[in-house]
């Protein structure tokens, strides 16, 4: 049997755990199970597991865990159906309840977490990088800058039509030591619970993003 990619992503907010995911997905074409997608997905498809989503999504509620687990089974039993190649998930499991749940359908679908990749980078970066997003105040234009990734030509003006930009409130880096500490207790515990079951490898995030990836491909099992 070939060997399969079954891929968690997990770090720290800003640690650039969304990017590597999306680049590794759209290059070596293994499946990213977005949660916010599944969920959409079902919903619009009016599936079993749609329709109760439906009910928490519309009462402003956040759909339980047992029902995300639900709709991820369904994804893999449908991709096992076909030439599976792995998936990839990031930003779930995000506590310790939601990781045991996933092992377990895991288990009963008779697969493995090949892979935990543990994307890591000292607060101070993180705060920085949370930090870093510039919106332009010209609502006609909204374009979105990047201190870091996407710098604006002439500093603190938008390149396209010349207006201010400004920093949102929840990108402020106050905001983003919020979002770490909810992160540390939250979903840090589950970097132990991994490493327990040696699936745990450790990532420099702190590096260019092209040779993070490359990091990862020697990591990763590939076809
Ligand atoms: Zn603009």
């Amino acid at each position: 049997m070939k060997n399969t990619a079954n891929i968690i992503f997990f770090g720290a907010p800003g640690a650039g755990k969304g990017t590597q995911a999306k680049k590794v997905s759209y290059e070596l074409k293994i499946p990213h199970l977005d949660t916010g997608n599944l969920i959409r997905e079902a919903i619009s498809g009016g599936t079993e597991l749609g329709k109760k989503a439906k009910e928490y999504v519309e009462g402003g509620n956040l759909v339980p865990d047992d029902l995300v687990i639900g709709l991820i089974r369904e994804k893999l039993l449908e991709l096992k159906g076909n030439n599976f190649k792995g998936f990839i998930l990031d930003g779930f499991p995000r506590t310790i309840p939601q990781a045991e749940a996933l092992g377990n359908m895991m288990k009963e679908l008779n697969l493995q977490i090949t892979k935990v990749l543990n994307v890591q980078a000292p607060e101070s970066i993180l705060i920085d990088r949370l930090s870093a997003r510039r919106l332009c105040t010209n609502k006609s234009c909204g374009a979105i800058y990047n201190l870091f990734t996407k710098k604006p030509q002439r500093e603190g003006k938008c390149d396209h039509c010349g207006a201010d930009l400004y920093q949102r409130k929840d990108d402020t880096a106050e905001a983003a030591r919020q979002r770490l500490k909810e992160y540390h207790s939250k979903t840090a515990p589950i970097e132990t619970y991994y490493r327990k079951q040696t699936v745990l490898a450790d990532i420099d995030g702190t590096k260019d993003p092209q040779e993070v990836y490359n990091k990862i491909l020697e990591i990763i099992p590939l076809n």
